[in-house]
């Protein structure tokens, strides 16, 4: 695929709010709960833009899977993904599921799947000029909305307490992820 944000396939999500440009300052983690599968980031987008159902009252701006992104909502928007968090926060969906361990997220498919979305989170944190910190639901708690940095859709629900969303699960390996992220954010501020 075109690695350029604005290069990436964009398929409206059905649900999100419309407002003056924000500055983004979170950048959240999400699984779909939707099978690791070639095309699930065409699915999830579809899922959103109402193609698969009834458009759910939910939305991110970008679902990944391991060779494609689809986004949803413009960055500087407000989609539906993490009550408590949407004004600041960018969504970013992931195949699979919550449940899975960890050596399920560091199979082929999901390599090439975080691979990807560290390159994307990468550039969007070099562009609203997020730092690669993690936030965890103690520090979303004390910062409220001038939180800035990488957190999980698990972490805002514990913060805010407006969803049982748990996702992307114990197994994610924040840790890894964190790293490549870093390393991509080198490559993406060197190019800003
Ligand atoms: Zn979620």
């Amino acid at each position: 695929m075109n690695r350029q944000l604005s290069a990436l396939p964009y398929r409206e999500a059905a649900n999100w709010t419309r407002c003056a440009p924000v500055k983004k300052r979170l950048i959240v983690i999400h699984c779909m709960e939707y099978p690791e599968k070639p095309n699930s980031a065409e699915w999830c987008s579809r899922y959103f833009a109402g193609l698969e159902g009834p458009a759910p009252k939910a939305s991110a701006h970008a679902c990944v899977d391991s060779d494609s992104i689809v986004q949803c909502v413009p960055w500087d928007q407000v989609a539906w993904h993490a009550p408590g968090a949407n004004q600041y926060g960018i969504g970013i969906e992931h195949a699979g599921y919550g449940r899975q361990a960890v050596a399920e997220w560091q199979d082929p498919y999901s390599t090439a799947m975080l691979d990807l979305s560290a390159w994307l989170v990468a550039e969007l944190c070099a562009r609203f000029r997020i730092p690669v910190d993690f936030l965890d639901w103690q520090e979303l708690t004390v910062q409220g909305q001038s939180a800035i940095g990488i957190t999980t859709h698990a972490e805002v629900t514990r913060a805010w307490k407006k969803s049982d969303h748990t996702d992307p699960g114990k197994g994610f390996p924040m840790g890894d992820y964190l790293r490549l992220l870093a390393k991509c954010a080198l490559d993406a501020g060197a190019n800003a």
